[in-house]
């Protein structure tokens, strides 16, 4: 087992806030940039980027299928996929249940998908950064029946936050592990939130420009960089372990 550096939260020209320069074959080259093993792509309630991403990556970067998924509460969920199909159908579902507003792209952005040669696959007519139609437990649930991962993305901020949004931890077993803002301190969260317990904190960039991919990361010590692995690790199961990389000093 080794340490892989990760970072699980990255936007593409599919999310209408993100930059449209972050094409995969961009992705990729600043993955490299920024030494990371392993990365995942989470548009807001889309999965599509991360299969052109895969093509042109190769062993490394290892790249989930992911997205940022908005429940009826308006909290933000990260979900993790080992296969494409799982992900594009559950994408497929969430993206039925949107309320039906276009995107304007003079007002929201651009929603498009790029392929691995840099050619336009299609524009996405609905606007994706708005929330399902589901509540958080119902998106964990659709997640988990897919074989994914669902962990709450930058838990502690405002908006979209599950701790912010809640403010309370929920009780049972999920999430296994919680996302933090890029630049907030982990003593922070653990000093606010004693309901976390012992679950593991992960950071990730949430980058929407190139320059950001990687700005914040997490290291995993796995014996690959999958999600089976991922998932032990989040567990501490087999000597796997967790340490998120140091904040970022500017906030946005
Ligand atoms: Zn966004
Ligand atoms: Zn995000």
């Amino acid at each position: 087992m080794r340490w892989w550096r990760a970072d699980l939260h990255i936007h593409s020209t599919l999310s209408p806030c993100a930059s449209l320069a972050l094409s995969p074959a961009r992705i990729v080259a600043e993955a490299h940039r920024a030494g990371l093993d392993l990365i995942a792509i989470c548009d807001h309630n889309a999965a599509e980027t991360g299969r052109y991403v895969r093509r042109l990556a190769g062993a490394t970067p290892a790249v989930l299928m992911g997205m940022e998924i908005q429940t009826a509460e308006e909290v933000e969920v990260l979900a993790y996929f080992t296969d494409e199909e799982s992900a594009l159908l559950l994408q497929e579902e969430l993206q039925a249940s949107l309320p039906d507003i276009p995107c304007d792209p003079e007002l929201f952005g651009d929603q498009v998908v790029v392929d691995e040669r840099e050619e336009i696959v299609r524009h996405v007519e609905r606007l994706l950064l708005a929330p399902v139609d589901l509540p958080l437990s119902a998106v964990v649930r659709r997640v988990e029946d897919r074989g994914g991962l669902a962990i709450p993305a930058h838990a502690d901020r405002v908006p979209g936050g599950l701790l912010a949004v809640l403010g309370l931890f929920p009780e049972g077993e999920w999430p296994l592990a919680v996302e933090i803002a890029p630049w907030t301190p982990v003593a922070q969260v653990t000093a606010s939130w004693p309901g976390l317990g012992t679950r593991p904190i992960l950071r990730g960039s949430d980058a929407h420009y190139p320059e950001e991919i990687g700005r914040a990361w997490t290291e995993f010590y796995l014996a690959a960089p999958t999600l089976d692995e991922l998932r032990a690790a989040l567990r501490g199961e087999g000597g796997r372990k967790v340490r998120p990389g140091p904040e970022l000093k500017e906030g946005r």
